[in-house]
Protein backbone atom coordinates (compact mmCIF):
# COMPACT_ATOMS: atom_id res chain seq x y z
CA UNK A 1 0.00 0.00 0.00
CA UNK A 2 1.05 3.82 -0.54
CA UNK A 3 0.39 7.12 -0.02
CA UNK A 4 -2.85 8.23 -1.56
CA UNK A 5 -2.45 10.87 -3.97
CA UNK A 6 -3.28 14.00 -2.21
CA UNK A 7 -5.35 17.38 -3.65
CA UNK A 8 -2.27 19.15 -4.92
CA UNK A 9 -1.07 16.42 -7.22
CA UNK A 10 -4.33 15.74 -8.60
CA UNK A 11 -4.19 19.84 -9.45
CA UNK A 12 -0.89 19.43 -11.01
CA UNK A 13 -1.72 16.28 -13.14
CA UNK A 14 -5.27 19.12 -14.59
CA UNK A 15 -2.12 20.98 -15.27
CA UNK A 16 -0.08 19.36 -17.11
CA UNK A 17 -3.27 17.97 -18.94
CA UNK A 18 -4.11 21.57 -19.51
CA UNK A 19 -0.39 22.30 -21.08
CA UNK A 20 -0.65 19.22 -23.09
CA UNK A 21 2.16 17.74 -21.06
CA UNK A 22 -0.28 14.72 -20.78
CA UNK A 23 -1.70 13.48 -22.99
CA UNK A 24 -4.37 10.45 -24.16
CA UNK A 25 -2.60 7.65 -25.74
CA UNK A 26 -2.68 7.53 -29.27
CA UNK A 27 -3.15 3.68 -30.34
CA UNK A 28 -2.17 3.57 -33.46
CA UNK A 29 1.67 4.72 -31.89
CA UNK A 30 4.35 3.07 -31.55
CA UNK A 31 5.05 0.59 -33.61
CA UNK A 32 4.01 -2.88 -31.42
CA UNK A 33 4.28 -5.23 -34.59
CA UNK A 34 7.46 -6.85 -32.90
CA UNK A 35 6.94 -6.27 -29.69
CA UNK A 36 7.92 -3.00 -26.66
CA UNK A 37 10.56 -2.90 -24.31
CA UNK A 38 8.24 -1.10 -21.40
CA UNK A 39 10.57 0.40 -18.30
CA UNK A 40 8.21 0.22 -15.08
CA UNK A 41 8.01 0.25 -11.55
CA UNK A 42 8.55 -2.89 -9.46
CA UNK A 43 5.18 -1.95 -7.71
CA UNK A 44 2.42 -4.76 -7.58
CA UNK A 45 -0.78 -2.92 -6.86
CA UNK A 46 0.26 -0.71 -10.36
CA UNK A 47 1.07 -3.72 -12.54
CA UNK A 48 -2.01 -5.05 -14.05
CA UNK A 49 -3.70 -1.70 -14.62
CA UNK A 50 -0.26 -0.31 -16.50
CA UNK A 51 0.49 -3.91 -18.18
CA UNK A 52 -3.15 -4.52 -19.05
CA UNK A 53 -3.53 -1.13 -20.67
CA UNK A 54 -0.43 -1.70 -23.05
CA UNK A 55 -1.50 -5.05 -23.62
CA UNK A 56 -4.95 -3.76 -24.72
CA UNK A 57 -3.39 -1.17 -27.09
CA UNK A 58 -1.61 -4.11 -28.78
CA UNK A 59 -4.27 -6.21 -28.84
CA UNK A 60 -6.37 -2.92 -30.72
CA UNK A 61 -2.91 -2.74 -33.04
CA UNK A 62 -3.21 -6.39 -34.48
CA UNK A 63 0.03 -7.54 -32.47
CA UNK A 64 0.94 -10.04 -30.30
CA UNK A 65 1.07 -9.12 -26.11
CA UNK A 66 4.60 -9.16 -26.58
CA UNK A 67 5.83 -7.27 -23.33
CA UNK A 68 9.77 -7.92 -22.45
CA UNK A 69 9.41 -5.23 -19.07
CA UNK A 70 12.30 -4.16 -17.54
CA UNK A 71 11.51 -3.99 -13.60
CA UNK A 72 12.97 -2.13 -10.87
CA UNK A 73 11.56 0.07 -7.99
CA UNK A 74 11.01 3.47 -9.41
CA UNK A 75 10.61 2.42 -13.24
CA UNK A 76 12.03 4.80 -15.71
CA UNK A 77 12.50 7.70 -13.08
CA UNK A 78 15.32 5.96 -11.91
CA UNK A 79 17.06 5.79 -15.16
CA UNK A 80 17.87 9.69 -14.98
CA UNK A 81 21.15 10.90 -12.75
CA UNK A 82 19.81 11.18 -9.15
CA UNK A 83 20.62 10.39 -5.95
CA UNK A 84 17.47 9.62 -4.60
CA UNK A 85 15.71 7.46 -7.21
CA UNK A 86 19.04 5.88 -8.89
CA UNK A 87 21.79 6.28 -6.40
CA UNK A 88 25.15 5.38 -8.01
CA UNK A 89 23.72 4.86 -10.69
CA UNK A 90 23.21 1.41 -10.56
CA UNK A 91 19.83 1.05 -11.78
CA UNK A 92 20.34 3.94 -14.65
CA UNK A 93 23.15 1.41 -16.34
CA UNK A 94 21.05 -1.48 -15.52
CA UNK A 95 18.21 -0.18 -17.59
CA UNK A 96 20.30 1.31 -19.87
CA UNK A 97 22.20 -2.21 -20.45
CA UNK A 98 19.16 -3.93 -20.72
CA UNK A 99 17.36 -1.92 -22.73
CA UNK A 100 20.03 -1.83 -25.38
CA UNK A 101 20.43 -6.04 -24.85
CA UNK A 102 16.83 -6.60 -25.89
CA UNK A 103 17.27 -4.43 -28.96
CA UNK A 104 19.80 -6.97 -30.17
CA UNK A 105 18.40 -9.03 -33.38
CA UNK A 106 20.40 -12.04 -31.63
CA UNK A 107 18.24 -11.50 -28.34
CA UNK A 108 14.67 -10.05 -28.61
CA UNK A 109 15.30 -7.68 -31.27
CA UNK A 110 12.82 -5.47 -29.63
CA UNK A 111 13.48 -2.02 -30.54
CA UNK A 112 10.43 -0.30 -29.11
CA UNK A 113 10.92 1.37 -25.92
CA UNK A 114 8.29 3.00 -23.67
CA UNK A 115 9.20 4.52 -20.44
CA UNK A 116 7.07 4.75 -17.88
CA UNK A 117 6.89 6.92 -14.65
CA UNK A 118 3.97 6.44 -12.13
CA UNK A 119 1.82 8.43 -9.04
CA UNK A 120 2.02 7.93 -6.35
CA UNK A 121 5.26 6.22 -6.31
CA UNK A 122 6.42 4.49 -3.12
CA UNK A 123 10.12 4.68 -3.60
CA UNK A 124 9.50 8.92 -4.70
CA UNK A 125 7.86 9.85 -1.37
CA UNK A 126 10.45 7.55 0.75
CA UNK A 127 13.17 9.55 -0.39
CA UNK A 128 11.46 12.60 -0.67
CA UNK A 129 10.54 13.32 -4.53
CA UNK A 130 8.15 15.15 -5.25
CA UNK A 131 5.39 14.65 -8.26
CA UNK A 132 6.48 17.58 -10.35
CA UNK A 133 10.55 15.81 -9.66
CA UNK A 134 9.17 12.62 -10.27
CA UNK A 135 7.99 13.87 -13.35
CA UNK A 136 10.81 15.65 -14.61
CA UNK A 137 13.29 12.84 -13.98
CA UNK A 138 11.15 10.85 -16.05
CA UNK A 139 11.79 13.42 -19.08
CA UNK A 140 15.53 13.44 -18.15
CA UNK A 141 15.77 9.41 -18.60
CA UNK A 142 13.72 10.01 -21.99
CA UNK A 143 16.75 12.14 -23.19
CA UNK A 144 19.05 9.64 -21.37
CA UNK A 145 18.08 6.92 -23.20
CA UNK A 146 17.70 8.81 -26.86
CA UNK A 147 21.22 9.69 -26.06
CA UNK A 148 22.57 6.31 -25.35
CA UNK A 149 20.11 5.02 -28.39
CA UNK A 150 19.54 7.23 -30.62
CA UNK A 151 18.32 4.86 -33.36
CA UNK A 152 15.67 3.45 -30.81
CA UNK A 153 11.70 4.46 -31.17
CA UNK A 154 11.53 5.77 -27.31
CA UNK A 155 8.28 7.33 -26.01
CA UNK A 156 7.48 8.40 -22.35
CA UNK A 157 3.99 7.54 -20.45
CA UNK A 158 2.80 8.38 -17.29
CA UNK A 159 0.39 6.38 -15.07
CA UNK A 160 -1.75 8.14 -12.57
CA UNK A 161 -3.23 6.12 -9.40
CA UNK A 162 -6.32 8.61 -7.84
CA UNK A 163 -7.37 5.99 -5.42
CA UNK A 164 -10.55 5.19 -4.16
CA UNK A 165 -11.92 8.81 -4.05
CA UNK A 166 -11.26 9.24 -7.67
CA UNK A 167 -14.95 10.56 -8.73
CA UNK A 168 -14.35 13.10 -6.14
CA UNK A 169 -11.48 14.52 -8.45
CA UNK A 170 -13.89 14.09 -11.76
CA UNK A 171 -12.35 10.46 -13.06
CA UNK A 172 -14.45 7.78 -14.50
CA UNK A 173 -11.46 5.48 -13.67
CA UNK A 174 -9.51 5.27 -10.95
CA UNK A 175 -6.08 4.67 -12.63
CA UNK A 176 -4.91 6.34 -15.84
CA UNK A 177 -2.20 6.16 -17.94
CA UNK A 178 -1.11 9.27 -20.12
CA UNK A 179 1.41 9.80 -23.01
CA UNK A 180 4.02 12.42 -21.64
CA UNK A 181 4.95 15.01 -24.60
CA UNK A 182 8.91 15.36 -24.03
CA UNK A 183 9.10 18.40 -26.26
CA UNK A 184 5.92 20.24 -24.18
CA UNK A 185 7.50 19.44 -20.52
CA UNK A 186 10.90 21.01 -21.92
CA UNK A 187 8.75 24.31 -23.60
CA UNK A 188 7.11 24.61 -20.41
CA UNK A 189 10.28 24.30 -18.05
CA UNK A 190 12.09 26.18 -20.49
CA UNK A 191 8.86 29.00 -20.19
CA UNK A 192 9.60 29.04 -16.20
CA UNK A 193 13.25 29.26 -16.65
CA UNK A 194 12.88 32.23 -18.71
CA UNK A 195 10.58 33.93 -16.44
CA UNK A 196 12.72 33.76 -13.89
CA UNK A 197 15.63 35.00 -13.61
CA UNK A 198 18.99 33.05 -12.08
CA UNK A 199 19.07 34.43 -8.87
CA UNK A 200 15.76 35.59 -8.16
CA UNK A 201 14.10 34.86 -4.96
CA UNK A 202 11.13 32.97 -6.17
CA UNK A 203 8.30 31.82 -3.99
CA UNK A 204 8.08 28.29 -5.82
CA UNK A 205 10.08 25.02 -5.58
CA UNK A 206 13.85 24.49 -6.39
CA UNK A 207 14.63 21.81 -8.13
CA UNK A 208 18.53 20.76 -8.88
CA UNK A 209 18.89 19.29 -12.30
CA UNK A 210 21.80 17.16 -13.00
CA UNK A 211 22.74 15.64 -16.02
CA UNK A 212 25.76 14.18 -17.41
CA UNK A 213 27.07 17.46 -18.43
CA UNK A 214 25.48 20.40 -16.62
CA UNK A 215 23.96 21.32 -13.29
CA UNK A 216 21.21 23.46 -13.50
CA UNK A 217 18.73 24.72 -11.08
CA UNK A 218 14.65 24.65 -11.94
CA UNK A 219 13.12 27.37 -10.37
ZN1 LIG B 1 6.79 3.14 -7.98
Amino acid sequence: MGSPITEEDVAFIRHLKALGILLPVDPTKPDYSNGITPVICADGDQRKDIEGHLEGLMRKAGCNERLHALKLNGGAASIALDDRMNPGDHKGQSFLMDIGGTSLPDVKGIRTVGLYGHWPCGLALLVGVSLEECFELLMRGETRVKDHYPDLPVDSYFHVDFGPSYKEFGKKRQKMTYFASHRAWRAWTAEKNRIRLPGENGAGSTMRIESDSVTTVIM
